[in-house]
């Protein structure tokens, strides 16, 4: 039965590799029908906050990727922790360290000078006929797992292929600090351990710790899991992508009008693939994703192809779920909305040429929003000889029914009579109702408006 996890730290947002990640874990589950476990790892209590729990837990649930178990916390597995630290004591896989901060400074200065790689020496391991230092007065012993001295650590990486260490590269981890908090990779271990997980994904950045893993799950006979470590998104510029260098949270694409969907898509193809398909939903990616096909080298965050994806699943998305998507925006920019009907026909109308719901939002705005047309634009398009004629569709206007096909008629019936054309005369209803000389069609645009704004709008000539 396969069973995977996403580990985040709740020390800030849910990073865009770390969700791509959840991606593949949550993908794999579903694809040979295990489960997804999400544990918070907050051991880090100094860097842990609730807040980046709560959005990393939002942003879960936006991207749709649901966890059959959990949230787990690991500082709620204290107990659990210290019981196996207590076992590998008696067991002699861990021993105590009495080395103080300064003595393992000098430890590391002098390994330095000597020009040698800076690791633990093993001071306070214990060893058959060797005799330990004194314990310390006043000092907090920390705990460190017993590394084996010889051998290989090897696997099989699900990304990577064929992965091996000595352990003479490795030194003695601590595993549990002076205050009683586990480190990183110990707890990593029992709780994957005990969650019974079968496929860890995660970033290569934790490749250098994968050995400690695998000897600490030996160490305690417990099964190992497969691993596989995705490569690193790098920016445009080809380095790491970081905050100083544009969004790296999956809840600043959120903001920034981005669908979910189309953020799992472009997340989900950069560093896997499936043929040459460039587009496809969940339920396509679940049937698809089955761990081969995940790239070894690191892929490159591409913002238009991203906003190409999102473009595409904007005209696809449903006009109504849109209306809702934009009253959002539009009320966190302090706009007063109409009915959510009226936003669903700006939804439709719009969409096609929108690459986000903010430029959507941009749009919608302009029907509840008083709008400033530019100078250049009025002089350019409300001239001299289409203002009569403006006068007097405004004067039908009071009257017809409000629908497109009527305002249609009316305006045709307004050309005929002054002799104009279509393009001199949209342009110019665009600019002073809409504040901008290119929209969709004009009748279909004006339908949209109350009609009681557009012509308070036409009466500004
Ligand atoms: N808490 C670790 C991180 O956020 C988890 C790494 C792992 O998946 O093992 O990087």
């Amino acid at each position: 039965n396969v069973r995977t996890r996403i580990a985040p730290s709740p020390t800030g947002f849910l990073h865009l590799g770390t969700a791509r990640t959840a991606l593949y874990s949550w993908a794999y589950a579903r694809h040979f029908g295990g489960q997804f476990v999400l544990r918070i790892e907050d051991t880090d209590v100094q860097r842990s906050t609730q807040e980046s729990v709560d959005q990393i837990l939002e942003a879960m649930k936006w991207l749709g990727l649901e966890y059959d178990e959990g949230p787990f916390y690991q500082t709620q597995r204290l107990e659990r922790y210290h019981a196996v630290i207590e076992q590998m004591l008696a067991e002699g896989t861990a021993y105590k360290c009495y080395c103080a901060p300064e003595e393992l400074d000098a430890m590391r200065e002098e390994q330095r000078a000597r020009g040698e790689k800076t690791r633990y020496d093993g001071r306070w391991r214990p060893e058959p006929g060797k005799v330990l230092p004194p314990v310390p007065e006043g000092v907090k012993p920390v705990v460190r797992f017993r590394n084996p001295p010889q051998g290989m650590v090897a696997w099989d990486d699900l990304v990577k292929g064929p992965i091996m260490i000595s352990n003479t590269e490795i030194d003695d981890l601590i595993i549990l600090r002076p205050d009683g908090m586990p480190t990183y990779n110990f707890a990593v271990v029992i709780d994957d351990w005990d969650m019974r997980i079968t496929h860890v994904f995660r970033g290569d950045e934790h490749i250098n710790n994968t050995p400690w893993q695998i000897n600490i799950f030996r160490a305690l006979g417990a099964p190992l899991p497969r691993f596989g470590h995705c490569p690193i998104i790098l920016g445009e510029d080809g380095l790491k992508l970081s905050k100083r260098r544009g969004a790296v949270s999956v809840t600043a694409y959120q903001e920034a009008g981005y669908l979910p969907e189309a953020m799992l898509n472009y997340l989900a193809r950069l560093g896997w693939s499936h043929g040459d398909e460039e587009l496809f939903l969940r339920d396509q990616m679940v049937r698809w994703f089955d761990g081969s096909h995940l790239a070894k080298s690191p892929a490159q965050w591409d913002p238009a192809k991203l906003a190409w994806v999102n473009a595409h699943y904007m005209k696809q998305a449903d006009d109504t779920r849109l209306a809702g998507l934009v009253q959002q925006q539009l009320v966190s920019r302090g706009v007063t909305v109409g009915d959510l009907d009226q936003l669903t026909h700006a939804a439709a109308l719009f969409k096609d040429r929108c690459t986000t719901v903010v430029e959507l939002a941009d749009w919608a705005e302009m029907l509840y929003v008083p709008i400033k047309p530019r100078d250049e634009d009025l002089q350019a398009y409300v001239t001299e000889a289409v203002k009569p004629a403006i006068r007097v569709l405004r004067e039908r206007l009071t009257e017809v029914a409000w629908d497109k096909a009527t305002i249609a008629a009316a305006m045709k019936q307004t050309l005929a009579e002054h002799q104009l054309k279509m393009p001199q005369l949209a342009p110019a209803l665009r600019v002073l109702v809409c504040g901008r000389p290119q929209t969709p069609s004009i009748d279909a645009v004006l339908a949209l408006f109350e009609r009681k704004i557009v012509l308070e709008r036409l009466q500004s000539i």
